[in-house]
């Protein structure tokens, strides 16, 4: 089993992405020892750059991915983007926050967002992308799956919210799916 570090603290993205990576003998694993990267671009790219070289520091293998993803409304001139971490200080909240701004905008479309980059060691990039899932914000919550902005979420290609799919039908059509399809494509040249 070839390994990466993945530069995240959370063990709900490690799942997530080894559900996703499950057909490829690779296994993505949390970054060794402490990390705190700070996140101080514009872009989604520029942030997981930010976190795949932190991570690239005190990482025991040869490869390091990271991402950085969000949730881009386009009545809300594309917020909460990179900030969507930050909306506000709980999932619930964040929730909230959302669908109060959203209270009398007719046009609901939104994308999520994930943009993956690959270093090495030294904390060069190997490799990025940037993709989308395409869909429209909810006027409520509906569905028990996924995490953060999920409930709110409706996926075009599916007809249904984010939250209503299950995790394997999540892993075939998230932003996170089709970046790290394009990172596995390319990692089967690499390797
Ligand atoms: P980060 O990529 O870990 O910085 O995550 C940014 C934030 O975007 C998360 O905390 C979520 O609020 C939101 N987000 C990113 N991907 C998803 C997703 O697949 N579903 C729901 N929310 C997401």
């Amino acid at each position: 089993m070839y390994q990466i570090t993945l530069a995240t603290s959370n063990k709900h993205k490690v799942d997530e992405i080894n559900l996703i990576a499950k057909n490829y003998d690779i296994e993505f694993i949390l970054p060794d020892g402490e990390f705190d990267p700070v996140e101080d671009s514009d872009n989604f790219i520029g942030n997981a750059y930010c976190k795949a070289k932190c991570a690239s520091l005190n990482a025991k293998t040869n490869l390091t991915l990271a991402d950085d993803s969000g949730l881009c409304v386009d009545a809300l001139n594309g917020a909460p983007g990179i900030y969507s971490a930050r909306y506000a200080k709980t999932a619930k909240e964040r929730i909230e926050k959302l669908l109060f701004n959203m209270k009398d905008k007719e046009n609901r479309k939104a994308n999520f967002v994930c943009a993956m980059v690959v270093v090495n060691k030294k904390g060069e990039i190997l490799f990025k992308t940037e993709q989308t899932c395409d869909g429209s914000i909810m006027y409520e919550p509906k569905g028990e799956g996924g995490f953060g902005y999920d409930p709110v979420f409706f996926v075009k290609s599916e007809n249904k919210g984010m939250a209503e799919l299950s995790d394997v039908e999540k892993s075939k059509v998230s932003h996170r799916a089709k970046a790290l399809n394009c990172v596995l494509n390319w990692l089967k040249e690499y390797m």
